[in-house]
């Protein structure tokens, strides 16, 4: 079957073009309005969205070389995400599946961070341990089937992508602070500064410390050396992911040892960061982990992992009515 996937949750308009389960196109246009802001901007999302959706899913299908009339299903993510945005995917979806009579499918988007593992080899075996983390969510998913998940870790306050962000504001970094605190981590040492670890039971997790330990450690160093931040930037990120890396992995081994399960993914955002994928490797070697880590482009937001999951609902029939509507939280 061919389908088209739209995604639109967050700042990423994005349609990709699936053929069986293979990914003929994958589009993505990043919204830079957000930028001056340092941070997304709802409203301003949702009108970028409906610019760019028409001109992304032409795109798309004149890459992936197929007409529009070979298209046999439409997916798109209905949610979590903000609400607006989602109303403009969900509503192209809706208007173009009506239009050519088609059957609608849609998509989970948490689901889609996991079920991107199943674009290429290798895929993983059931059942996996999903490390999950991105702006909004950070959750360890055990992943029994396709759509036969379970959360049994998540975030009690910030994801561990608005850790990353969060501290490039407060380092005084552009936005989206992620990607270049990852960069800069790369020049430094990351045992010069010691941040420290919260104490939560089980397998979740809380960054809202962190947040405040580095906002109070810049100040107070500031006050001494104006020029602290600006020679220290380096070993600082360093510090800083060391730490953030070293909260997800503890709680992912103990995950793994808990539900005996020896095949490890990472998905969403913060799995493109290059400290998480070393330490990662580092601890599977140790453990004895089989782990898959996705391809850089279908680590953030992108339709190929919500025309893959929408793909294994069209085999099964999984489809829904036209009076679908998206939903900013939703079950998982
Ligand atoms: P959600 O999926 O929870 O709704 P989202 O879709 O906004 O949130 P993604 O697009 O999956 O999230 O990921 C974006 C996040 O990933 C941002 O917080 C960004 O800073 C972070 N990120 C991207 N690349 C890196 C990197 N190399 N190192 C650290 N963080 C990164
Ligand atoms: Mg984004
Ligand atoms: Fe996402």
């Amino acid at each position: 079957a061919t389908i088209l996937a739209i995604e639109s949750s967050c700042d990423e308009t994005s349609a990709s073009i699936c053929k069986d389960g293979e990914i003929l196109s994958n589009i993505i246009a990043t919204q830079a309005v957000h930028h001056k802001y340092g941070g997304v901007v709802p409203e301003l999302a949702s009108r970028a969205h409906q610019q760019n959706v028409i001109p992304v899913v032409e795109d798309a299908i004149s890459t992936a070389k197929i007409n529009k009339k070979d298209i046999q299903a439409v997916a798109f993510t209905r949610g979590p995400g903000l609400l607006g945005s989602l109303l403009v995917g969900t509503s192209f979806a809706k208007g173009f599946a009506l239009a050519r009579n088609l059957p609608l499918i849609e998509v989970n988007h948490m689901h889609a961070h996991i079920l991107a593992h199943f674009i290429d080899d290798p895929r993983p075996e059931f059942p996996f341990l999903c490390l999950t983390v991105s702006g909004g969510h950070t959750q360890i998913v055990l992943v029994r089937d396709y759509f036969d998940m379970e959360i049994v870790g998540e975030t009690n306050d910030d994801a561990a992508g608005e850790a990353f962000d969060k501290t490039a504001k407060i380092l005084g970094l552009p936005y989206p602070g992620g990607p270049l605190v990852d960069k800069l981590a790369r020049e430094g040492n990351a045992s010069a500064f010691s941040f420290p670890e919260p104490q939560i039971p089980g397998l979740n997790f809380s960054f809202s410390g962190l947040k405040t330990s580095i906002l109070y450690f810049v100040r107070d160093k500031k006050k001494a050396d104006p020029d602290f931040l600006k020679n220290n930037m380096t070993d600082i990120c360093a510090s800083v992911q060391h730490r953030i890396v070293t909260i997800l992995l503890k709680k992912l081994k103990q995950a793994a040892r808990q539900y005996h399960v020896s095949h490890v993914a990472i998905a969403g955002g913060v799995s493109a960061n290059s400290g998480l994928r070393q330490y990662l490797q580092d601890m599977a070697a140790e453990e004895n982990w089989q782990v898959y880590i996705p391809a850089f482009q279908y680590c953030t937001d992108n339709a190929a992992m919500i025309a893959i999951a929408g793909y294994y609902k069209y085999l099964r029939g999984d489809f829904t009515g036209q009076d679908i509507s998206p939903l900013a939280r939703m079950n998982f």
